[in-house]
């Protein structure tokens, strides 16, 4: 294996034990995986193991068509999905799934999180569509979800969850726990009131500036110094 592949699964192991400890899943559910930059190669968690007991072996290294490279461990479920994304979005580099409660209400209502506040709309987009129902781990899901998700960051899984993805694992974990304050915000402010939604022109702007500029420095101290 390469020292790159060496490196990720580590970057895998640690950021799912922070994805374990953070209140956006419960028990084995999640899981998360990382592109190894240059090389065709994905790490991804495997299927079905509590996050207490992973250790960096049991990480799986996958090809793009999801044959196993190295591990002697099953990937998780949701395979088809991670590596449909990365083959639709040269830009991410990482992917997390995780099944955060108001996020979920939201998906099983089957309603967008609109443009309503300025991290979601940088780190995101106009928004976290809700994409077509499809049983887990089907690839019927995956093609649902990266049709849904488009360019943006994120995207809900219609009775199911959500989907993060970003240019390491870093930033890939913001948005999932970005979308789920986004979610429970939606719900209060649905509540108390008429949610007013950012305008498009200011969602671009923010979006564009996030992608440009402030983001450089949140990422500049991880993987995508790699590349
Ligand atoms: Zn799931």
């Amino acid at each position: 294996m390469t020292v790159a592949a060496e490196k990720y699964k580590e970057q895998v192991y640690k950021m799912g034990l922070r994805m374990a400890t953070s209140g956006l899943v419960t028990g084995t559910w999640g899981n998360l995986s990382a592109r190894v930059p240059r090389e065709d190669l994905v790490v991804i968690t495997p299927s079905g193991l509590p996050y207490a007991t992973l250790q960096v072996r049991d990480m799986v290294v996958l090809d793009m068509n999801g044959r196993v490279v190295e591990g002697e461990r099953r990937p998780s479920t949701e395979f088809h999905l991670h590596l449909a994304i990365y083959r639709a979005r040269p830009d991410v580099y990482a992917v997390m799934h995780t099944h955060s409660v108001f996020a979920s209400a939201l998906a099983v209502a089957r309603k967008p999180i609109p443009p309503i506040l300025e991290d979601l709309a940088q780190t995101v987009g106009d928004g976290v569509p809700v994409a077509s129902y499809a049983r887990a781990g089907t690839e019927e899901l995956a093609r649902a979800a990266v049709e849904a998700l488009g360019n943006r960051g994120a995207v809900l899984l219609a009775n199911h969850g959500v989907v993060g993805v970003g240019r390491n694992l870093e930033e890939a974990f913001m948005v999932c726990q970005i979308v789920e304050k986004s979610a429970k915000v939606y719900v209060w402010a649905d509540l108390v009131g008429k949610p007013a939604i950012l305008p498009p022109d200011e969602v671009q702007a923010l979006r564009d500036s996030y992608l440009n500029s402030y983001s450089q420095a949140a990422v500049r101290n991880y993987a995508v110094n790699d590349r």
